[in-house]
Formats: C-alpha cells, sequence, structure tokens
C-alpha cells in the first residue's frame, strides 16, 4: 500500500515536493488540494502540471477513507466505523447538541493504558494511528462542515500517541489547514507527565485530565498509569500554568458506587485542585463486561456534585450520550471487528 498525502503537514509536503523535484510551492498548493477543497483524487488537483500530478501518482494514495459503519442512536447520536492505514478498525462518535457537532475522535487503535473501566483498554492495543487517520473522522463524516468542536476521548491515550495528535492539530488549526481555533478542540488524557509539558508548550488546545480519585493506591487499583506518573506530579505540571485565560484545564470524573463518590473524595479533590481554575466533569458509568465497579446512584451523583460547587469546585454532570449503540464515554471497541 501506498503512503497517503492526506495527513501530512505543510512542512512534510513541500520536502516531498522538493523530493520529487518539483518546485516547492507545490507543497502549498498540494495541501490546499487536501485540506480546503472537497476533491478525493490527486487526479483533480489541476493547478499542478501532469508531471506533479504522475510523480505524486506513482508514489502516494490520497488517503482518505469513507466510514464502513454507520449507527444512529435514539438521542440523534452517531457511531461512524472506520479502516486504518494499518487495516484495523476505529470509532469515531458525533454529539448533537442544539447548534453543537461535536466529534470524539480515535488516536489508537485499542489501548495500552488497561484502566478497568473502559472497554478499549479490554481490548488491548492494537496500534497507533496517524494523523491522516485522525483528521478523516472529521473530514469524513456526513457533519463534516457543521463540527463546532472536537475531542480527542475516543479510542485510546492521545499522549501514547503525541507526534501524530500534535500534527493532526496543526493541521486542523493552521490557516493552510482547516482553520480551527485550538479552542474548540480539547485532548483527554489520563495524565502522562512528559507528554502534558510537551502537549502544553507546543499546542494551544485545552486539555482534560482524567482523574477518577484523588487517592493514590485507589487510582492505582482502577488505573495502572497511576503507578509509572503519579496523579500528584500531574497536579504539579498543571499548577505550574497559567489557566486563567482562553485556554481551559477540566478533570473527567467517573463516579463509581462506594469507591470514589464519599464526603472524604469532595475534601481531597477540593484540596487537590484548589488554586487551580479548572472544572470538573462527573460522568456516569456504563458498566462494561468483567468489571466489578458499578455506577453510583442518581441522588449520590447530585449530592456528590453540589458538595463540589460548594467547596467551591466548579462541577457539572455530563450528559450520557448514545449508550443504546455503545458510543458512550469508556464504551469504544473494535474487539470484535475483522476477527
Ligand atoms: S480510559 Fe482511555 S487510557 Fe484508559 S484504557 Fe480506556 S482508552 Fe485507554
Amino acid at each position: 500500500m501506498k503512503p497517503a498525502l492526506f495527513g501530512k503537514t505543510l512542512s512534510e509536503l513541500t520536502d516531498l515536493a522538493i523530493e520529487l523535484g518539483l518546485p516547492n510551492f507545490t507543497g502549498k498548493q498540494i495541501a490546499n488540494w487536501l485540506y480546503q477543497q472537497q476533491i478525493t483524487s490527486i487526479s483533480e488537483m489541476s493547478n499542478l502540471s501532469k508531471n506533479a500530478r504522475s510523480l505524486l501518482e506513482e508514489s502516494f494514495e490520497f488517503g482518505l477513507h469513507t466510514p464502513v459503519k454507520v449507527q444512529v442512536s435514539s438521542d440523534g447520536t452517531k457511531k461512524y466505523l472506520f479502516k486504518t492505514h494499518l487495516e484495523n478498525f476505529i470509532e469515531t462518535a458525533m454529539i448533537p447538541d442544539k447548534e453543537r457537532r461535536t466529534v470524539c475522535v480515535s488516536s489508537q487503535v485499542g489501548c495500552k493504558m488497561g484502566c478497568l473501566f473502559c472497554m478499549t483498554g479490554k481490548q488491548g492495543f492494537q496500534g497507533q494511528l496517524s494523523a491522516g487517520d485522525i483528521v478523516n473522522q472529521i473530514r469524513n463524516i456526513d457533519e463534516f462542515g457543521e463540527v463546532t468542536n472536537i475531542v480527542y476521548m475516543g479510542m485510546g491515550e492521545p499522549f501514547d500517541n503525541l507526534d501524530e495528535v500534535l500534527k493532526s492539530i496543526e493541521i486542523l488549526t493552521s490557516e493552510w489547514g482547516y482553520a480551527m481555533s485550538p479552542r474548540r478542540i480539547t485532548v483527554s488524557s489520563i495524565g502522562i507527565t512528559p507528554g502534558l509539558v510537551r502537549f502544553l508548550n507546543e499546542c494551544e488546545a485545552h486539555v482534560a485530565i482524567s482523574l477518577h480519585t484523588p487517592f493514590h493506591e485507589e487510582r492505582q487499583s482502577i488505573m495502572p498509569v497511576q503507578i509509572a506518573y503519579p496523579l500528584q506530579e500531574v497536579i504539579d505540571v498543571i499548577k505550574e500554568w497559567d489557566f486563567r485565560g482562553q485556554r481551559r484545564i477540566s478533570f473527567e470524573y467517573i463516579v463509581f458506587h462506594g469507591l470514589n463518590d464519599t464526603a472524604r473524595h469532595v475534601r481531597e479533590l477540593s484540596r487537590m485542585l484548589s488554586g487551580i481554575p479548572c472544572r470538573i466533569n462527573l460522568i456516569r458509568f456504563h458498566p462494561v463486561p468483567g468489571t466489578p465497579l458499578k455506577a453510583t446512584d442518581e441522588d449520590t451523583l447530585q449530592w456528590f456534585k453540589d458538595e463540589l460547587n460548594k467547596k467551591g469546585v466548579l462541577t457539572t454532570i455530563r450528559a450520557s450520550r448514545g449508550q443504546d449503540i455503545y458510543a458512550a464515554c469508556g464504551l469504544l471497541s473494535t474487539k470484535t471487528i475483522g476477527q
């Protein structure tokens, strides 16, 4: 299979134009065709010479992948299944909410991180997505053109594939690419500290950290990452950054019955996050097969939210979407596809 043009940055396209003996402005022309026009083949790049087009066609494919399956939830959420450049499968969710169209993209095929509450974690790791695979999840959905927000909260841990994730954000936000504001993009991580530092330095998008409990042993019991990168280190990094401007930091918190929904957790969360201008998003747990964890009840969920707000920690409950088609948080998996 030939490598794809789609997913290359302007500097990569300029380099490849020079390698092929083409004028270096050809890189900019190709970027324009890839990201600002609605074409799907190299032969349609009509302002390139015939020679340039055939040189490109000899070595590259355009690189778009249309969805192989689309499911629609009773609440309007859609789940798209895409084939990747590695010939395996990933899922993408599109969540409509009034005028908003939020796309939840995957960054890896499966995941290495093994969080106890997550279907993707149970699938294991099958490979890294390319920047093209990531951007394709936006470019090739029915709602492309109406997308208002992008969240990297699908399959995989974005900071474990950071080069390609950063490249995808460059394509989405550059003026030669899709020219989206980085303030419409949120990348969610379980907190891989070196990746977080690099991400904060190299890009302007928002960050969401999957916190789930402020206590070391408890977090270690549900998130193995806690052993290598303890939450306190992640918080220390965040405290060094100024989040009082437009860039936002938020924390994801799946609420489990009897594990992380007590007054003790409220106290420790408010202590740990004091001084950070942030929000906590509480998430209802959708039970996954083979885990002992249970969802907390609605009364406790409301109480937990109210207590955190009383302590001055801005806290909201995220609406569950797409549960009937397994598109809700933690339910994306392509384990059984292609077997
Ligand atoms: S929650 Fe995120 S990091 Fe943890 S296993 Fe699932 S996809 Fe991986």
